[in-house]
C-alpha cells in the first residue's frame, strides 16, 4: 500500500479537504482516533516534514505548504505567510466547510426539538447529502483506491446520532427505529419521520350493508354528483373507517392504511372469532395506545355496528403474513337460506354427507366478473351441517377454504358453481343471509 502521507499529498493537491474529510478517507485505520484527529495528524506531520525540508533549502516543499494552506490548515498558512507564498484559499470540496462541531451540535439541537413532538423510544439519523457531493466522493474513493474510507453520510449519521442520544436520552436503533431523523448539514434543514405504528386485532361486524372499505360512487368516482347526494360514495360508512379513524385520533397519525385478511360481502356479518386486521398508522405522534379506550371508541364511533378485540401492537412483517395467510386459511360461515319450495327431510341428511370434503369448481361469479378475472377455482368444503328452521328455511354451518364464494355455492350461479346446494335440493333460494363465523388461525389444523 502506498504510504498514507504520499497519498494524502496527491489527494490534497487535487481536492481541497478539511481535516475531518481528509481523515475520513482513512477511517478504517486505527481505532478510537476519530476522523478529525486522523486528518489533523496527517496535516500536522506533512507540515513538519515540509518545514524541515524548507529549512534544509529544499524549495520543492513550498508546493506542499501551499496545498495545505489552501485547504484551510492554519500552521501551513503561517509558514506560507513567513515565506511570502501565495495561495488561494478553498472550501473543503466534500463538506463545503460545514462539517464542524458547531454545525453538528446545532443541527442535533434542532433535530432534538423536532423529535420531541413525537412519542418514541428509539431513533435513527439519516444524513441528506447533495448528489454532486456523492459523485465527487465516489470518484475520489475509486481514483485513489481508498479502501479504508468511510462515506460522509455515515460520518454525519454517527456524529449527529451520538449528540442526539445525549440530548434525548434515547437510543439509536438501526433495525426498527421508531423515529427517523433526517438532517441536512448543508442547508441546516431537519426532518422527522415517525415510522408507522401497527395495531392488530380481530373485528366483528354486527350489521349488514357496510362495505369493508369505502365504495366510491360509480357515477362520479368520488367527485360528488346528484346521484350520490354529493357524497361521492355509495355508502356512508365502512368497516375500515370505523376501525381506523379512532386509531388515527388516539395516535395523532396523519393517515392510515387498513389491512385485513380477506373481505366479507357487503351484506354478510362477521361473528365468532372475527376477521384479523391490522391498522397501519402513518406518522403517529403517540405510540402508546390504551387498547381498552380504543375498542370503546370504535364501538361508539360505529354505534355498535363494528367491534374490535384481541388488540395488540404488530410489525410490518405481520402485514405481509396477514395477506398470505388467507390463501390457505379456512373460514366458517353461517348461512340462513329460504328456498322457493319446501325441502324434504331426507334430503337434509344427504346434503350433509354429500358436501362434506367436497371439491367445488367455481367459475368467477357473475356479480364480481367486472372486478375479477374470469377463471375456474377449485376450493374445498370441509364440512357442511344443516339445521332445519322450517320447511322452507335451512341454516347451514359451512367450513370451507377461504376464497370460496358461499352464496354461489348455495344458489349455483346458473351452473357456474358446481356442485351447488340449489342443484342438489332441486329448488332455488329466495333469500340468503350470510355470516362469517370464524377465520382459522391455524391453517394446518385438520377438521
Ligand atoms: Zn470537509
Ligand atoms: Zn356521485
Amino acid at each position: 500500500m502506498e504510504p498514507i502521507m504520499d497519498k494524502a499529498v496527491k489527494i490534497l493537491s487535487k481536492y481541497p479537504l478539511c481535516c475531518t474529510c481528509l481523515g475520513r478517507l482513512f477511517a478504517g485505520l486505527g481505532r478510537g482516533i476519530g476522523n478529525r484527529l486522523r486528518g489533523k495528524s496527517i496535516k500536522a506531520l506533512l507540515t513538519m516534514l515540509a518545514d524541515a525540508a524548507i529549512r534544509e533549502g529544499d524549495q520543492s516543499a513550498y508546493e506542499v505548504v501551499k496545498i495545505l494552506a489552501r485547504s484551510g490548515w492554519g500552521p501551513a498558512q503561517q509558514i506560507a505567510a513567513a515565506q511570502g507564498l501565495e495561495y488561494e484559499k478553498k472550501d473543503c470540496i466534500l463538506c463545503l466547510n460545514k462539517l464542524t462541531d458547531e454545525n453538528i451540535e446545532n443541527i442535533a439541537k434542532k433535530a432534538a426539538e423536532a423529535a420531541l413532538r413525537y412519542e418514541f423510544k428509539t431513533f435513527l439519523v439519516g444524513a441528506k447529502i447533495p448528489r454532486f457531493i456523492k459523485i465527487i466522493e465516489e470518484n475520489l474513493f475509486s481514483e485513489y483506491s481508498l479502501t479504508y474510507a468511510e462515506s460522509i453520510s455515515k460520518d454525519i449519521d454517527r456524529e449527529v446520532g451520538k449528540k442526539l442520544e445525549e440530548y434525548l436520552g434515547r437510543e439509536v436503533d438501526f433495525n426498527y427505529p421508531e423515529l427517523l431523523v433526517i438532517v441536512d448539514i448543508f442547508t441546516g434543514h431537519v426532518e422527522t419521520r415517525p415510522s408507522p405504528l401497527f395495531i392488530k386485532g380481530r373485528y366483528l361486524k354486527h350489521e349488514a350493508g357496510i362495505p369493508q372499505t369505502p365504495w366510491l360512487c360509480r357515477n362520479c368516482w368520488g367527485a360528488g354528483c346528484p346521484k350520490c347526494d354529493f357524497k361521492g360514495r355509495e355508502y356512508d360508512h365502512s368497516v375500515s373507517e370505523f376501525i381506523s379513524m379512532p386509531a388515527v385520533k388516539l395516535s395523532g397519525a396523519i393517515d392510515y392504511v387498513f389491512h385485513a385478511a380477506g373481505r366479507e360481502d357487503l351484506d354478510a356479518f362477521v361473528e365468532g372469532e372475527g376477521r384479523p386486521f391490522i391498522v397501519e398508522l402513518r406518522e403517529p405522534r403517540r405510540r402508546v395506545i390504551d387498547f381498552e379506550e380504543y375498542s370503546k371508541l370504535v364501538d361508539r364511533y360505529s354505534s355498535g355496528k363494528v367491534e374490535v378485540k384481541d388488540l395488540s401492537y404488530a410489525s410490518r412483517s405481520e402485514v405481509r403474513l396477514l395477506k398470505t395467510y388467507l390463501e390457505k386459511a379456512r373460514k366458517k360461515y353461517l348461512a340462513v337460506v329460504t328456498f322457493e319450495s319446501p325441502i324434504n327431510d331426507s334430503v337434509i341428511k344427504e346434503l350433509e354427507t354429500y358436501f362434506t370434503n367436497r371439491v367445488i369448481e367455481q367459475q368467477t361469479p357473475t356479480r364480481v366478473l367486472s372486478r375479477r378475472a374470469d377463471k375456474i377455482r377449485r376450493k374445498n368444503v370441509y364440512r357442511l351441517s344443516v339445521n332445519k328452521i322450517d320447511n322452507y328455511t335451512l341454516s347451514f354451518e359451512i367450513l370451507a377454504d377461504a376464497g370460496l364464494y358461499i352464496k354461489e355455492l348455495i344458489h349455483g350461479d346458473s351452473g357456474r358453481t358446481r356442485p351447488s346446494v340449489s342443484n342438489f335440493v332441486g329448488t332455488s333460494p329466495k333469500e340468503i343471509k350470510l355470516t362469517v363465523l370464524e377465520i382459522r388461525e391455524d391453517r394446518l389444523q385438520s377438521t
